[in-house]
């Protein structure tokens, strides 16, 4: 809701067509059409259609209980939509006036109006209203910019994919799930083959459109919602995949190998003289004494082997195998 330009609608509840008579005139006199409702249950019948910014609202009516109408109005509204509520009272005593606050009512005038106090009251609640309104405005904002932080901190910004903060936070629900279910959990770690020599010989942001490459046949390779796919750092991703075993994450894993390897971007400093991946798979069952540092470690031992057994490949390795070989 934007505040500027704004007409501020006033609704008017008056049995008296004298009083309603005089009060329409005087806001006039402001610039304002009023809507007008002579009974309580076409006050409430307006409310709901109307939206009115400020009520001026009649203590007495011959149906519903000025007060009563009040009540009933604010138990409708919502945070946003914040009504002003002026009762027009020809009663003075404490009591009554604290039955209005009670029910919601902001302020009261006395009877019969006097057109300038009815005019600086409109105004001060026109003020109130509008502030509500730019608060409202801002408060939208402020949670589309959080939204859009939340959503930078948790991205990777070459790729888009999740970054290994949200890596580490997704994996760890989705292994969490599979102990709950009592289903295996798979690590596929995908690492780009000789990539160094590919900046070196193409340039870093050839090299950076070609992670953008890889990054996007990772998404398409693992479709499922509670999959998890992520830049783990530098030219290494990762998928994290929930209900799947061995054999479903090497197929996972297979099928990127192959549609990256069908992307056919020229590699002529690779012994491959394409751009090809190699693949480290691990899965297990969650459970006691079971670690996911240690299937992250597996899945690094299994790519591992990949790279030493030629590339452009995906190996597996059982849970528990991991870095005996590697030497840094
Ligand atoms: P291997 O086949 O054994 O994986 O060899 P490699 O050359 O791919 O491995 P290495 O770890 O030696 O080199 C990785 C290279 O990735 C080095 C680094 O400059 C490059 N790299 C890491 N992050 C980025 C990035 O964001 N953009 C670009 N263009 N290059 C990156
Ligand atoms: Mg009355
Ligand atoms: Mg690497
Ligand atoms: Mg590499």
């Amino acid at each position: 809701m934007a505040s500027k330009g704004m007409e501020l609608k006033v609704l008017v509840v008056e049995d008296s067509k004298v009083t309603l008579k005089a009060i329409c005139g005087y806001l006039e006199r402001m610039g304002i059409q009023a809507l007008t409702a002579e009974t309580g249950r076409d006050a409430l019948d307006l409310y709901r259609s109307e939206h009115p910014d400020i009520i001026l609202l009649d203590g007495r009516l011959p149906d519903i209980d000025g007060f009563e109408v009040a009540r009933e109005i604010r138990a409708m509204e919502k945070k946003k939509d914040w009504t002003a509520i002026i009762f027009l009272t020809s009663m003075t005593k404490d009591e009554e006036l604290a039955r209005g606050i009670e029910v919601g009512g902001d302020d009261y005038l006395l009877k019969p109006v006097s057109e300038i106090v009815l005019q600086a009251k409109v105004n001060a609640m026109r003020r109130l209203v509008e502030m509500q309104r730019s608060l409202i405005d801002l408060t939208y904002k402020l949670n589309q910019a959080n939204k859009e932080l939340q959503l930078l901190s948790a991205t990777d910004g070459l790729t888009g994919l999740s970054n290994r903060r949200m890596y580490d936070e997704l994996s760890l629900r989705e292994w969490r799930r599979c102990e709950r279910t009592k289903k295996s959990f798979a690590l596929v770690m995908v690492d780009v083959d000789y990539f160094k020599f590919y900046n070196d010989h193409y340039g870093h942001q050839a090299g950076d459109e070609c992670l953008k490459a890889v990054a996007s046949q990772m998404r398409r390779a693992a479709p499922r919602a509670s999959d998890v796919v992520a830049r783990y750092g530098g030219e290494e991703f990762v998928f994290a995949l929930g209900e799947t075993d061995m054999d479903g994450a090497k197929w996972v894993a297979n099928h990127l190998r192959q549609r990256i390897a069908d992307l056919n971007i020229l590699h002529i400093a690779s012994p491959l003289r394409h751009v090809t991946v190699s693949c480290g798979v691990a899965a297990v069952m969650p459970g006691d004494g079971v670690k996911l540092e240690m299937l992250l470690q597996s899945a690094d031992y299994a790519l591992y082997q990949a790279k030493q057994q030629g590339r452009n490949r995906v190996v597996g390795v059982e849970y528990g195998q991991a870095n005996k070989e590697i030497i840094p």
